[in-house]
């Protein structure tokens, strides 16, 4: 049966939420991420601050030296968890086979929601209500899967209203370039422009065979999504397959009572996540990214899977130990993380809609900071850890 997709995005979504709260931002170059002297890396910008160049993930100091007149705020994760749960609550209106993607950006299914008019027709109301309720702007793709719909609402950014034509997916792709096809970053990019792969059309007719060979089953899918084609469904719960916590250390240190300090605080995040998935882990990991950047990951998988913090500090302590003694350069980043995750799901079934919104929502929030390592937030944090764990030393 033909499917009937959307992929909705809000544009600029953090900077937008500081827009509505404070008209006064408004039209103004605008970033969220934290202080410009800070370590970190811009979570948001307005277009105005874009125009500069400025991008989301860049360092603050580089976004600074673009933008010098930009705003620089720190954000607040309360006030985009409270945006986003409205955002969400519009778009399960209109079909419950609702997947977040993130806090800003989700799939809706509405195959067979005709009582609400045409695909079009709900992404119009979609973004009318958006615009009316929240103040914000959601781009919208449709397509008959989900890597065309979010390649259209992309496209269409900012405020974006793309439908794919059944059958017209692989024509829509052809002309534009690789980087558009979610999941190809700087490294596919540059791999498949060595190999003369310029735009995704370009990518489609290559023979499956050879993408295979070089990027393994990454390759087989990337080349299935370059000619239109991805039968995955809009999943209402997403699973979880790894949990992990990390962030960036105000100042380099090789004092290796805080960074167990650090590892203890973060352990317990994890292990706070791990239970709330219902979920016991086969494998803890320590990431450390040293300050010439090097950075490295360090798995142990012990013979009883692990549920309590203390487990899981106590391995990821182990694994510093072993990472210290190795090389002593100083840490720039340390995280804690996760994986191999077993156990019972919990029962989901019996749940109302309400409840089984929110549960979606902090597991989209967990994974928002995973993807983001969260530099917003994270200043703040680290400043607070930095006052406990700096009254046993130095650094
Ligand atoms: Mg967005």
């Amino acid at each position: 049966m033909t499917r009937h997709i959307l992929h909705i995005d809000l544009d600029a979504f953090f900077v937008s939420v500081e827009q509505v709260l404070v008209p006064e931002l408004a039209g103004k170059p605008v970033i969220v991420g934290g202080r410009p002297d800070r370590r970190g890396v811009v979570a948001s910008a307005s277009y105005e601050a874009r125009a500069y160049g400025v991008r989301a993930a860049m360092p603050l100091t580089q976004a600074y030296r673009l933008c010098p007149q930009a705003i620089f705020l720190q954000g607040d994760f309360k006030k985009y968890r409270d945006f986003s749960a409205r955002f969400m609550n519009i778009l399960a209106d209109f079909s419950p086979s609702l997947e977040p993607g993130g806090l800003d950006e989700a799939y809706l299914d509405v195959t067979g929601c005709d009582i609400f008019g045409t695909p079009l027709q709900i992404a119009k109301k979609i973004k009318e209500r958006v615009r009316k309720e929240l103040g914000l702007i959601a781009s919208v793709g449709i397509a008959p899967s989900k890597v065309v719909a979010k390649v259209a609402s992309d496209l269409g950014k900012p405020d974006g209203l793309i439908e794919v034509p059944i059958g017209g997916e692989k024509s829509f792709l052809a002309p534009l370039p690789v980087a558009r096809l979610p999941g190809v970053g700087g490294k596919t990019e540059q791999t498949l422009v060595v190999m003369g792969i310029k735009t995704i059309g370009q990518l489609a007719d290559l023979p499956q065979e050879l993408l295979k060979g070089r990027f393994g089953t990454f390759g087989a899918m990337l080349h299935e999504h370059a000619n239109g084609i991805d039968e995955s469904r809009v999943e209402v719960y997403g699973e979880v397959k790894s949990i992990s916590r990390e962030t960036t250390l105000e100042r380099d240190t090789l004092d290796s009572q805080f960074l167990e300090g650090m590892l203890r605080h973060l352990s317990e995040k994890v292990g706070a996540d791990l239970r709330y998935e219902g979920k016991r882990a086969r494998s803890v990991i320590l990431k450390l990214r040293y300050s010439d950047f090097e950075t490295i990951t360090r798995r142990f998988t012990p013979k009883e899977s692990l549920a309590s913090d203390e487990a899981i500090f106590v391995e990821a302590v182990r694994l510093l130990k072993q990472a210290l003694a190795k090389k002593r350069k100083p840490v720039r980043l340390i995280g804690v993380g996760v994986s191999n995750l077993v156990g019972e799901a919990r029962q989901l079934t019996m749940f109302d809609q309400a409840s089984r919104r929110l549960e979606l929502l902090d597991k989209t929030i967990d994974r928002i900071r995973r993807k983001y390592g969260f530099a917003a937030i994270q200043t703040g944090r680290t400043f607070a850890l930095k006052d406990i764990f700096s009254r046993g030393g130095e650094d």
